[in-house]
């Protein structure tokens, strides 16, 4: 077994991971940015070091870095934990070069999957339905259009190399296509350094469900059945469920099997989610696989009773999975809600600044992963994501009541949260009764949380909050482009 495992990454799964080397007796090495120079992360950890400037590129990014570092410091094995680089394939070969054992999947698995049209000619070849549309970049405007004209008007033009919701474009006529695609392929190059773009067909009204699989060096297999993601915004993930209320035996039997199927077509091992779109009548088509621990895993821990990071150490050092698809069994319900530093009355505008407060719930159920404590900076470099609160019952019912009642609890000051919406949320018939698609948040709030925009007076308020607590470098032009620019933050969001 590993000795030691150095955690590339920061806030709440820093945590996550330095806990479960905790309970194995392995040493934990915790890199941080000037911007976490206190976080609770670094203070957790049995070592840290600090690894550069706040902006992601000079710290969490910084390959060589983060490799020299490891092999300093005598880590026989890194965890990426989501994001930055957990789904880089070029850095996983440089860390398997190094002789460091990578706590994920092979970099050649990863890049199968990195990349969405080269992901959905694999399905094609192994007859894993996927959301139709093309299975290569489209090169120019007249063979876009004649490619949309066949798939049929809805359309959503994607990034090949996309993710965190970003690089979508719905073109609903053939009129929108030409000025779609040009932004959609700016926007391409803009966010992944390349500009392919294809072509899916936008599925009207569909529910998110994924698949949670686990595979070992030895060949093994198994899923830790299904989540239910559908409640976003701006196609990102702010509730998630498992199991789903909405799928049953059959369907589950049916979506756990495709969600096998798609590992062994990639050879993966290690934690990995197979995401489907589903339609009303069950139908459900591939839609992308996540190569990395999800953000939502605490759900499924709750249901199944296992620990995924520590599942995933084993794994790694090439033990074999510690249980079969029959020792599991589904185990009442939970539901995660993400708590973000945002406004929902406000676009969603992040908000960054100092917490005052920070009073998580607890209680029968509740279980919270944090990143933050009292006194902690909120900052503008990085994913505004607090703390997430899973709760467990023994029906979704109890779960729900439960989520409620903790969301309560929260004693948050210093930033504003999104918490009112999660409430509005909970507490909204359609979403009581499981009836909710991926455009419940637009539907059922049309007229509120939708936000206005902020307006300019706004918006040089942020940028003198934000220039004076974090002294940053940057110039409140920059600042302010930053605020105004489409996405509203540096930091990317994680699916
Ligand atoms: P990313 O990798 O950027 O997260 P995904 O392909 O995983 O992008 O999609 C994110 C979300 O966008 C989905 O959960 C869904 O809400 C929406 N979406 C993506 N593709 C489609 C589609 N073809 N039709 C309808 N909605 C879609």
């Amino acid at each position: 077994m590993f000795k030691k495992i150095l955690i590339a990454n920061r806030g709440e799964i820093a945590l996550r991971i330095i806990r479960a080397c905790k309970e194995m007796s392995i040493k934990s090495v915790a890199i941080y940015s000037e911007a976490d120079k206190t976080s609770p992360h670094t203070k957790y950890a049995d070592e840290a070091y600090y690894i550069g400037e706040s902006p992601s590129s000079e710290s969490y990014l910084n390959q060589n870095k983060i490799i020299s570092l490891a092999k300093q410091v005598g880590a026989d094995a890194l965890h990426p934990g989501y994001g930055f680089f957990s789904e880089n394939a070029v850095f996983i070969k440089e860390i398997e070069d190094a002789g460091i054992t990578f706590i994920g999947p092979s970099s050649s698995s990863v890049k199968m999957m990195g990349i969405k049209t080269a992901a959905r000619q694999l399905m094609n070849q192994h007859k894993i339905p996927i959301v139709p549309g093309t299975t290569f970049p489209i090169k120019s405007i007249s063979e876009g259009l004649e490619a949309a004209i066949k798939i049929g008007y809805p359309i959503l033009l994607k990034a090949a190399a996309g993710g965190g919701g970003k690089g979508m474009k719905l073109v609903t006529t053939q009129n929108e296509f030409a000025s779609s695609f040009e932004s959609a392929q700016r926007e391409a190059l803009k966010f992944f350094a390349d500009d392919s773009v294809y072509i899916e067909k936008y599925i009207e009204n569909p529910k998110h469900i994924e698949v949670q699989i686990f595979g070992d060096k030895l060949g093994n297999y198994v899923h830790i059945f299904e989540r239910e993601c559908s409640i976003q915004r701006r196609h990102q993930k702010i509730i998630e469920e498992a199991p789903s209320s909405f799928v049953d035996d059959k369907t589950r039997k049916k979506i756990t099997q495709a969600a096998i199927n798609v590992a062994k077509a990639c050879g993966y091992y290690n934690a990995g989610t197979i995401e489907f779109l589903m339609d009303k009548y069950s139908n459900f088509y591939f839609l992308e696989m996540n190569t990395r621990l999800q953000v939502e895993h605490p759900v499924t821990e709750m249901i199944s009773g296992l620990d995924l990071v520590k599942e995933q150490i084993n794994v790694a050092a090439g033990k074999e999975l510690s249980f079969n698809q029959e020792d599991i069994k589904i185990n009442g319900h939970s539901i995660e809600a993400r708590i973000y530093a945002e406004d929902p009355e406000n676009n969603f505008l992040p908000f960054t600044g100092k917490l005052l407060e920070f009073l998580a719930p607890s209680g029968p159920g509740i279980r919270i992963d944090a990143g933050f404590s009292r006194g902690s900076l909120i900052s503008i470099y990085y994913d505004p994501l607090i703390a997430k609160l899973a709760a467990w019952g023994k029906t979704r019912d109890e779960a729900l009541e439960r989520l409620k009642r903790a969301l309560g609890e929260f004693q948050i000051a210093g930033v504003t949260t999104n918490i009112s919406l999660l409430k509005a949320v909970c507490n909204n018939i359609n979403f009581i009764k499981g009836n909710f698609d991926i455009n419940f948040l637009e539907k059922e709030f049309a007229n509120e949380f939708q936000g206005k925009t902020a307006s300019s007076d706004e918006i040089e308020n942020a940028v003198v909050i934000i220039s004076s607590l974090l002294k940053v470098r940057s110039s409140s032009t920059e600042i302010k482009n930053t605020l105004i620019d489409n996405n509203k933050w540096t930091g990317l969001q994680y699916e």
